[in-house]
């Protein structure tokens, strides 16, 4: 039976800065996901509030919402067999200096807070954050 799912996918300012997002997007597409859509946008942090909520009453919510609408970032819907659990297995772990060889983050990932990119974590929230950046 196969499982196609989509699931968010954001490159973060500071990857975008520095000029990372067709590295990204390639190791993306070399592990079999198609990107359906995908823009190019700056948030205001009233969004990136509403983006994060779920974080709301951690310590580092307001510099992360800070930090998301800090600059340009690349919002992406993905696709492919189990993308949710595949796209944050690429990704790597929250914290870089934690990520697994081969990861996003372990290769682009700058600290725990500027860690190169997003991915939504179960397919319910996919839903709800690819609402988010594409519900026209
Ligand atoms: N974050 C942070 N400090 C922390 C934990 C998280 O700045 O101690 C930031 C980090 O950018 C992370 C985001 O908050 O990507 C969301 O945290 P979450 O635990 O959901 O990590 P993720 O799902 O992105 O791996
Ligand atoms: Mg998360």
């Amino acid at each position: 039976m196969s499982n196609i799912e989509q699931t968010l996918s954001i490159i973060k300012p500071d990857a975008v800065q520095r000029g990372l997002d067709n590295a990204i997007k390639d190791m993306l597409k070399s592990k079999g996901f198609l990107i359906i859509k995908e823009k190019k946008i700056q948030i205001e942090k009233s969004e990136a509030e509403k983006f994060y909520k779920v974080h709301e009453t951690k310590s580092f919510y307001n510099d992360l919402c800070s930090y998301l609408s800090s600059g340009p970032i690349v919002a992406m819907i993905l696709e492919k067999e189990n993308a949710v659990l595949d796209n944050r297995e690429l990704m790597g772990a929250t914290d870089p200096k934690d990520a697994l060889e081969g990861t996003i983050r372990e290769k682009y990932g700058i600290s725990i807070d500027k860690n190169s990119v997003h991915g939504s974590d179960s397919v319910e929230n996919a839903k709800i954050e690819i609402n988010f950046f594409f519900k026209d």
